[in-house]
């Protein structure tokens, strides 16, 4: 058994953000982190930080910052999201609040700011060094030997490591070297959607010009454009779009197509885009994956978390919040065991099916986000919510708010979450106006079906 010991140096793969963030809690403990980035230092060359310009933290991913007290510098550079802002085609706004009140919000947060935050308070303990420009390309997870690539040199050098975090993300070398190990298993289902990131300038004087304090959204069923709101004023806009068929990133293939589209399904936008085609042929179209494995370490000598482990869809805006979530449930067994292998299990067997729950809403959640946020039906049942929300706190609890605004695990949420969606439909049933929703009746269907269960969890 390899016992955890605070003098070892630890290795990680990769300082995205949920590296960065684990290395800063691994130094807390004393370990000395040594990390491999394959990219250049995004500080000090500039560059892009990877896919998403911006990000929606909410309260898993600011519980985690709390813990290494980075959560109000962060909330300092994040602008709040209360709602979201429903465009339809012909340029009508409605807002949805996305909990009881504006104190339940979300929060846009700059991908690059944060990483770079992380980055150097991770080097500010004195423990953490991180190298450039330094892939690994294959680990053997038996003996800790890691072949890296140096990439300025092109040469190829081996190192050692006693522990190894794979923190590269989800396309991780770390999970692919563990995979090829009997009794491992892993399942990347790509999305036949793909996305493009489009930028809506900051008006005079660096004005927003829409709404600030909200996400954007303009659903259209099979595809979707959203924009966040960015701290100059400026919105980061994703288009998702299918790759293939009749509207897809294959059949927009000129000028004309994507401007024409754009008029006619995203009109309000089309003047707040300046650059809509330049972008759209310039700006990479990304991908996006759901990756399921198992089991997520080797012995005591090698984990993967956050993306490397369980990336999933970006719909519900939970997989860095899940990946800081992880960094903090590692962190309580780390305290709870004397050896990394009893750590990596109990960590495992805790985060795997709440992994596996958050993944599966996210894609669900495309169908949300896509199609019903535009339906009357929609707008009533989330009136419906936001009514016994107000009238029942803490007894009632709808599956948004226990992902983004609590911190149950993800699978309670999905559970719970089913079961308060099943009572807001029955009571939407034959309803007009959410102000007549049977307060007594909903009550009674709390109690049978909501109750018993957060008791028995
Ligand atoms: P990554 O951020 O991918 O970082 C991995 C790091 O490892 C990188 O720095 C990479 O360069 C490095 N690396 C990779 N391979 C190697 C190697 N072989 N050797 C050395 N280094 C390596 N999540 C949210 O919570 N809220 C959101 O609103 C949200 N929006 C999103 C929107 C989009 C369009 C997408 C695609 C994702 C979104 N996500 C969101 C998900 C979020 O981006 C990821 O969950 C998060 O980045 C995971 O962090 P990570 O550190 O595990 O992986």
């Amino acid at each position: 058994m390899h016992e955890i010991d605070q003098t070892q140096t630890v290795t990680l793969a990769g300082a995205g953000l949920v590296g960065s963030l684990l290395a800063m809690f691994l130094a807390r403990r004393g370990f000395q982190v040594e990390v491999l980035e394959r990219r250049a230092d995004m500080r000090r060359e500039g560059g892009s930080a990877g896919r998403s310009i911006n990000l929606a933290i909410s309260t898993r991913g600011l519980h985690a910052l709390r813990q290494v007290g980075l959560e109000q510098e962060a909330l300092q550079h994040a602008i709040p999201m209360r709602g979201r802002m429903i465009h339809s085609v012909s340029g009508e706004l409605s807002l949805q609040p996305y909990g009881k009140d504006d104190s339940q919000h979300i929060n846009s947060i700059s991908r690059a700011w944060l990483n770079k935050c992380l980055m150097t308070h991770a080097e500010e303990t004195g423990r953490v060094g991180i190298r450039f420009k330094q892939r690994i390309q294959e680990v053997d997870v038996d003996t800790g030997a890691l072949t890296v690539l140096d990439e300025p040199s092109g040469v190829t050098h081996e190192a050692r490591t006693s522990v190894l975090f794979g923190t590269d993300g989800s396309g991780s070398a770390v999970r692919q070297s563990m995979m090829r190990l009997p009794g491992y298993t892993s399942t990347q289902a790509p999305l036949s959607h793909g996305y493009k990131e489009l930028t809506i300038p900051a008006g005079p004087g660096g004005a927003f010009q829409m709404e600030k304090n909200a996400l954007h959204i303009w659903p259209r069923g099979s595809y979707m454009l959203i924009a966040l709101p960015n701290e100059d004023g400026s919105f980061t806009c994703t288009l998702f779009l299918p790759f293939e068929g009749p509207v897809s990133f294959a059949s927009l293939d000129s000028p004309g197509k994507v401007l024409a589209f754009f008029e006619e399904q995203f009109p309000d936008s089309v003047p707040l885009l300046p650059e809509l085609t330049h972008d759209f042929f310039h700006n990479p179209t990304g991908t996006m994956v759901t990756v399921k494995g198992m089991p997520w370490y080797v012995g005591g000598r090698a984990l993967v978390l956050g993306d490397a482990a369980h990336a999933i869809v970006p719909f519900f805006g939970q997989g860095m919040n899940c990946g800081f979530e992880d960094c903090v449930v590692l962190d309580g067994c780390l305290e709870r065991h004397r050896t990394w292998e009893e750590a990596f299990a109990e960590f495992f067997h805790l985060r795997k099916t709440n992994a596996d729950a958050i993944a599966d809403m996210a894609v669900e959640n495309f169908t949300e986000m896509s199609s019903s946020t535009a339906s009357a039906r929609f707008l009533l049942e989330k009136q419906v919510e936001k009514a016994l929300l107000n009238a029942f706190p803490g007894q009632f609890l709808s599956r948004y708010s226990l992902v983004s605004f609590s911190r149950v695990p993800y699978r309670m949420a999905y559970e719970a979450g089913t079961r308060a969606g099943g009572i807001v439909s029955e009571l939407s049933e034959g309803l007009s106006r959410a102000e007549d929703v049977n307060l007594e009746r909903a009550a009674q269907l709390i109690q049978e079906r909501l109750v018993p269960f957060m008791k028995e969890h």
